[in-house]
């Protein structure tokens, strides 16, 4: 029920409880106060009547018209009673009907008045339909002695006056219970109004409605105090929100600033939150939160450990492998978030070493390749020596072959070298690059004169197909290796009498209006298998070991022109059909 219902029926209840005992008293009262007045009216009339029946009668006879005289004067009924208790004369009665009138003698006030000389006593009389009140007097001077006089007065005044004064406390009653009706409305809304107020405040500050007016100001004190404190709350709590959702979205920020997937989760191991790492490696599109992990990671081991971490507070580390589209691996994390030493829940980090693990794998390779390839040649020239040693040294002809052989390799050990040496230098970019204008026939030029000697040995012909006064952008130095390990690998896989050309070409590259030079070196060789195309710029790759390392190849040629290029920002690419010949390019920013 509400307050102000509550109030108006408390008010009511009170006034009709004070109204009602009011009426009861005042009824009461009056009576008491009208039979009192009357009874002292009919006392002193009876006394008056006494003396005047006394004075008047001389014989019983001229009674009655003297009790109807006194009836009739005081308008009252007068009855003269003797002492058996028969009626002698009644004002109000004719002479002949009084023998059919009852026998008064047993009438409280009868008997009264002959043993206490007067009596009074108020009935109901079901003749008139009205309350009587009799007084009677004993009248010991006329008759024998034993005569009684009664007066009877119908109280039919007393009950109109009654009803008067009834009527009128009927009306002021309605009247006063509208009144308050009125009253303890007004009260209530006036107190109720600053209670919904505050009700109202209290649910805009639990729904985050906080930048609200302030509470009305209530004219009661202890409204008042009631609308400050609320205010007060509703600034501190402002103020703690502020704090809060600062330190949220730092941590959100935090959160999606960090490369790793992260998870957090509650006690009973429900998501809380994840940030956008988790969602994109995960492949999350719905919301996340109140899922469990094993729905959205997919792997029982991770769900396992946060149980684990959330049952015993202990970290858990394991490692991850996921194949979907690639394989990746993840090392696993997950650690409790603990408060006043109750796990509250717990992180779980997906730290991503793929990256890691294919280093370490090339590394890895790298060693086996470079020990593979060192050991060939060393092998060799170990044993060319020792045979040298054994005695072969004696052999003119034998000798000189085990030099050449040793001369050989000892040159191959040297490119090797070399070429590890410029991979490592380009790739841990201990070389920095510098970058100018240069022609590029010049840089053509140049390369061509160093591998000219070698095409001739091959009869192969080199034709260079540029226009005159192109100009790129580049580290001179680099592109020069990158095309000189081109050319070289087209004179080293091209046949005898076969072609070489070297040739630019302008191109645009999207949005970029810089004109971009591609330089190409086409040759009519063995051509790449479609298979190999995409791993031949590996370390240490070669289609036909056999037939590179015969060539003098150390499988690294390919590897360090795409290391410079990509030093550039530019890339390396090929074209080749096999038994044709294959196309080699570099592009490059031209001027
Ligand atoms: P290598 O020292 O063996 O030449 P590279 O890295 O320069 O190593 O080349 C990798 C492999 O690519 C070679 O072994 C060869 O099989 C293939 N290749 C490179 N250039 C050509 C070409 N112009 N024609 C045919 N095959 C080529």
């Amino acid at each position: 029920m509400r307050l102000h219902w509550k109030w108006i029926l408390a008010c009511l209840s009170v006034l009709i409880l004070v109204l009602a005992s009011a009426h009861l008293y005042l009824d009461h009262a009056i009576r008491d106060f009208w039979i009192s007045h009357v009874e002292q009216r009919l006392l002193r009339e009876v006394r008056f009547a006494r003396v005047y029946l006394s004075d008047m009668a001389n014989t019983d006879e001229e009674l009655v018209p003297l009790v109807n005289e006194v009836g009739v004067r005081l308008g009252v009924r007068a009855t003269l009673i003797n002492g058996q208790g028969r009626v002698l004369a009644d004002s109000e009665t004719d002479p002949y009907d009084l023998s059919a009138l009852e026998n008064h003698a047993d009438h409280p006030e009868i008997s009264a008045a002959r043993q206490q000389g007067r009596g009074s006593n108020s009935r109901y009389s079901n003749t008139l339909d009205t309350e009587i009140l009799y007084v009677a007097t004993a009248v010991p001077e006329i008759g024998d002695g034993h005569y009684v006089l009664r007066l009877a007065l119908p109280l039919r005044d007393m009950e109109h006056i009654g009803q008067l004064i009834s009527q009128a406390i009927w009306i002021v009653s309605i009247l006063g219970l509208c009144l308050a009706l009125l009253l303890a409305y007004g009260t209530s809304r006036y107190i109720s109004r600053p209670i919904l107020d505050a009700i109202w405040f209290v649910k805009n500050i639990a729904s985050g409605r906080l930048k609200h007016r302030t509470l009305r100001v209530s004219s009661t004190r202890e409204l008042h105090d009631l609308g400050t404190a609320l205010d007060d709350m509703r600034r501190q709590v402002q103020t703690h929100i502020g704090q809060i959702t600062l330190e949220k979205s730092r941590l959100e920020a935090v959160l999606t600033s960090i490369t790793e997937a992260i998870l957090v989760t509650d006690q009973i191991g429900r998501i809380l939150m994840g940030n956008q790492t988790f969602e994109k490696l995960f492949g999350v599109s719905d919301a996340i939160e109140g899922r469990m992990p094993i729905e959205l990671v997919r792997h029982r081991d991770v769900q396992n450990a946060i149980d684990q971490t959330l049952k015993t507070g202990q970290a858990v580390f394991l490692d991850l492998t996921r194949s979907d589209d690639r394989e990746r691996h993840f090392d696993v994390q997950i650690a409790p978030i603990l408060q006043d030493d109750h796990i509250a829940g717990s992180v779980t980090i997906f730290y991503d070493i793929t990256e890691l693990r294919r280093l370490e794998r090339i590394r890895k390779d790298f060693v086996a390749n470079v020990s593979h390839e060192l050991r060939t040649p060393l092998t060799t020239i170990k044993g060319c020596a020792s045979t040298l040693a054994d005695g072969a040294l004696d052999d003119r002809e034998t000798s000189q072959r085990f030099v050449k052989m040793i001369n050989t390799h000892a040159d191959r050990l040297h490119n090797l070298v070399e070429d590890i040496l410029d991979l490592s230098r380009i790739e841990s970019g201990a070389l920095p690059l510098e970058i100018g204008v240069y022609p590029i026939r010049e840089m053509i030029n140049s390369v061509v004169g160093q591998i000219r000697p070698l095409a001739k040995e091959k009869t192969l012909t080199i034709e260079i197909n540029t226009k005159e006064n192109v100009q790129v952008q580049c580290d001179h130095k680099l592109i020069e290796q990158a095309l000189f390990n081109l050319l070289d690998n087209a004179v080293k896989y091209t046949p005898e009498e076969g072609k070489i050309w070297i040739q630019t070409r302008d191109f645009k590259h999207g949005e970029n209006t810089q004109t971009r030079i591609a330089l190409e070196v086409k040759d009519t060789g063995i051509g790449i298998p479609l298979s190999d195309m995409d791993r031949i710029f590996e370390r240490f790759y070669r289609v036909d070991k056999g037939r590179s390392r015969a060539m003098g190849g150390t499988g690294l040629g390919l590897s360090i022109v795409r290391h410079i290029m990509d030093a550039h920002g530019e890339r390396v690419y090929v074209e080749s059909e096999q038994g044709k010949g294959s196309t080699f390019g570099l592009t490059l920013p031209g001027v």
